[in-house]
């Protein structure tokens, strides 16, 4: 029988300090090497502890884990996709959208402009801890922003991710300390559009 599968820490698509000065090579190595490699672990861990379990048959605390493991897991697959939706400023990051992600929020949100005001609104006021997402409704054909509380919570089942935004503190305390309004007025400057557009290409499909 082929051996269970793990998670594994994604390449990162640049150098640790390509995203400077917007985010610092110290900032995106601990959140990288420390933060993220943290949800790996865990995920892994949790996944290990279930194999072990029904291996022998023993009981757990089905709750508990399945909270713990969605907590990593969702860790995990948002930072993957954080990491690819930013790109070095002025070489893929920054600017404006193009192609059919810019027709979708012109028609839904008037204008860029206005898509960015309330995508920055969404990760400005996220509670605590959590993520701003640019999330695709197939059901309707439109661009949906959501806040996602922690890894897990207030999200919509099934929708599916163009681009997120991390704004635990973890992601900006060593650059911009508890300014979390400058590290998302930064975060436009190395957004990957053409990554976020092969994302929407992807769904279209
Ligand atoms: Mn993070």
């Amino acid at each position: 029988m082929e051996q269970n599968k793990f998670y594994a820490l994604p390449k990162l698509p640049y150098r640790l300090k390509d995203l400077e000065p917007y985010i610092s090579e110290q900032q995106l190595t601990i959140h990288y090497q420390k933060h993220h490699q943290a949800y790996v672990n865990g995920a892994n861990n949790i996944l290990q502890k279930l194999d072990k379990a029904r291996k022998e048959n023993a009981d757990l605390d089905i709750k508990s884990t399945l909270k713990e493991l969605s907590f990593n897991i969702g860790g995990h697959v948002l930072h993957s996709l954080f990491w690819g939706n930013l790109a070095p400023a002025g070489k893929g990051g920054g600017g404006k959208p193009g192609g059919a992600l810019s027709d979708a929020l012109e028609k839904e949100f008037g204008s860029f402009d206005r898509f960015k005001k309330e995508f920055t609104q969404a990760a400005t006021s996220v509670e605590g801890s959590g993520w701003a997402a640019l999330t695709w409704c197939r059901q309707t054909s439109r661009p949906i922003i959501m806040q996602i509380e922690k890894h897990n919570t207030n999200v919509y089942p099934m929708f599916r991710i163009l681009m997120v935004l991390d704004v635990f503190e973890h992601a900006y305390y060593i650059d911009y300390k508890n300014d979390r309004a400058k590290f998302v007025e930064a975060f436009w400057d190395i957004v990957n559009w053409d990554e976020v557009n092969e994302r929407l290409k992807e769904i279209l499909k």
